[in-house]
């Protein structure tokens, strides 16, 4: 029989100051910047940082070409310290692709704004694991391996900080040897940086009513590689950006590519989720992405040495949630601070861990806790964060609802505008459409596509390059995608929608088989899941929900 919480034994719990959920560079920034500013004056500040990931930076992927604007606010002497940040962006290029050639557009033409002058190519998990080793010196409490998996409320409705999950269920949820309650971790604050689509986030978003009168959040998934190249393919420094081919005018989306560290090229590809064709595959259009002719020969004679893949927040502005609520704070990604164009989020999520904790502090020094920290919220709608999304607020909603070409270039007119004339457009504030799970047409619609098989040099298919995400899970428990109606795969997804799952996902988790009676079934392979939250966004009968799995579960990035 499953055990239910009745039959469980009691949770032990303990009491911080700040709790932090999750160990990206918005709940790492927090957890610095609190200890910074206890240790400036002789106080203490308890500080326990949960990350789902075997260890800080395994979970954590990106680009990355950061802005450093937040690393500097946080630690001016980073470099001194060591931080591995060590390839400054030498050049820009932005090509609009076609079938068979591309078009490099003028960097003149670019609102100023894209520039990457001043800014470094790393890989963001290098960068976090390094902030984790600073956090912990400096006194954090930092637990890897631990996912928070549920939200703890005091009487009054306040969030009172959160329970860690459960270790050593069976698949049917039976104790099995070795079984471990979860903890409880009672704070004054906690604060959500569970990056997009957190979790937790989702349910508080949703119970407290955080998204009142704000547009849908919008995602796009980010798919990555990072290869290590021939010497002479090789440009430190390198930027690259294309849209384009593969996609058609209506499906947003484009790549990137950084040249930095020992010949590595960090390639990706993000495709917006608001597209029609249930047919298409984010991974495939990426895979067939690497073939065009201006960029296959950056990989000749080089070999690819990690995957990955992760949702991205592309609602920015208009559909930033509520930040601060009793109890708590959302941070960086957790409450969708992506710029979209720049394709930048690390910094926002810096500088909101630095003001949530600048706020947190002050609250706990005037001996307050469990309410809102409105100076939070303030500080980042009044401050850099609002100032860097607010220009870029039309972006995203003049693509979808444009097409690429006009959509594109009417949001760098907007860009422009708001560079010259401080702030303002005359386009005002584009509102977005509808969620990105109801934006799939029918698959009586949808033109099907057929795709490239792999040539397993260049292009791969899905499962052998999951092996080079390192992803691992405990077989023998809980599901962690949670079907709320288990009939509806196959019965509304199929018929309706030729189950888009199955190409989504960029994991291969999700398969439909037939089963001995020659009916269709839904196979669910979660121990292939790299965490990206795909499921979670597109499922357009919003039937999945993505739970965390046990602690330390998940894809084992080194370097993305
Ligand atoms: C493909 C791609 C390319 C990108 N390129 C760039 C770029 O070039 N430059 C740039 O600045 N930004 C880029 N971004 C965006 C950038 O990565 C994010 O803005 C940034 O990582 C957000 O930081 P965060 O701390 O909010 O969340 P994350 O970085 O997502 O960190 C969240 C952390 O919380 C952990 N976590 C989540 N839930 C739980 C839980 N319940 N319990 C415990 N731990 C949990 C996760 O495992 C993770 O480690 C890119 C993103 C993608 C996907
Ligand atoms: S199962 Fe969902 S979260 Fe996991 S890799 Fe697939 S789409 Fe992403």
């Amino acid at each position: 029989m499953a055990t239910s919480d009745a039959t469980l034994p009691e949770r032990d719990a303990m009491e911080f100051d700040v709790v932090i959920v999750g160990g990206g560079p918005s709940g790492l920034a927090a957890a610095i910047r609190l200890k910074q500013l206890a240790a400036a004056e002789g106080r203490d500040v308890s500080v326990v940082l949960l990350e789902k990931g075997s260890e800080i930076g395994a979970h954590i992927l990106s680009g990355a070409v950061i802005d450093p604007i937040g690393l500097n606010r946080l630690m001016p002497d980073w470099k001194a310290k060591g931080a591995p940040v060590d390839t400054p962006v030498r050049q820009d290029r932005f090509l609009l692709l076609g079938p068979a050639g591309d078009i490099r557009l003028p960097n003149a033409l670019m609102p100023p704004l894209m520039n990457n002058h001043g800014n470094y190519i790393v890989s963001l998990g290098a960068l976090c694991k390094w902030l984790g080793e600073q956090a912990t010196e400096l006194g954090v409490e930092i637990y890897p391996g631990f996912a928070a998996a549920e939200v703890l409320y005091n009487e009054d409705g306040s969030v009172a900080g959160v329970a860690t999950g459960d270790m050593g269920l069976s698949r049917e949820g039976t104790m099995k040897d070795g079984f471990v309650r979860g903890m409880e971790l009672r704070g004054r604050y906690t604060f959500f940086a569970e990056g997009a689509r957190g979790s937790l986030s989702k349910q508080i978003i949703a119970k407290l009513g955080l998204a009142k009168n704000r547009c849908p959040q919008k995602y796009g998934i980010g798919l990555k590689e990072l290869w290590q190249v021939s010497p002479e393919k090789h440009q430190p420094g390198l930027v690259q950006h294309s849209f384009g081919w593969p996609l058609d005018r209506r499906t947003g989306g484009g790549s990137f590519l950084y040249h930095y560290g020992d010949n590595l090229v960090a390639v990706g590809f993000v495709l917006h989720l608001n597209y029609e064709n249930p047919y298409l595959s984010p991974y495939e259009e990426f895979q067939r992405f690497k073939t065009h002719p201006v960029i296959r020969d950056v990989f000749e004679g080089g070999r690819r040495i990690a995957y990955g893949a992760r949702a991205i927040t592309e609602g920015g502005w208009q559909s930033m949630p509520q930040l601060a609520f009793p109890g708590g704070a959302l941070l960086g990604c957790a409450a969708g601070m992506m710029n979209v164009p720049r394709i930048k989020g690390s910094h926002n999520a810096i500088l909101s861990g630095i003001a949530a904790a600048d706020a947190a502090y002050a609250a706990i020094g005037e001996g307050r806790s469990h309410d809102a920290l409105s100076a939070y919220e303030t500080a980042v709608r009044e401050g850099d964060i609002g100032q860097d999304l607010k220009r870029v607020r039309n972006a995203k909603p003049m693509w979808s609802k444009l097409g690429t070409h006009l959509g594109i270039g009417l949001g760098g007119v907007d860009m422009w505008m708001r560079t010259l004339f401080g702030g303002a457009s005359v386009f005002g504030t584009w509102r977005h459409g509808k969620p990105d799970h109801e934006s799939l047409v029918s698959a009586k619609r949808a033109k099907p596509i057929t795709y490239p098989k792999p040539d397993g040099v260049l292009t791969f298919d899905r499962l052998t390059n999951v092996a080079f995400s390192s992803t691992n899970h405990e077989e023998d428990q809980p599901v962690h995608l949670k079907l709320a109606d288990p009939s509806v795969p196959v019965r509304v997804n199929l018929p309706e929608y030729a189950e888009p799952a199955q190409r989504y996902c960029p994991a291969g988790v999700y398969e439909i088989l037939t089963d001995e009676k020659g009916q269709p079934r839904f196979q669910i392979n979660a121990q292939n899941c790299v965490h990206c939250k795909t499921c979670d966004i597109k499922d357009p009968s919003q039937n999945i929900t993505w739970v965390c799995p046990e602690g330390g579960g998940g894809p084992n990035y080194t370097a993305m």
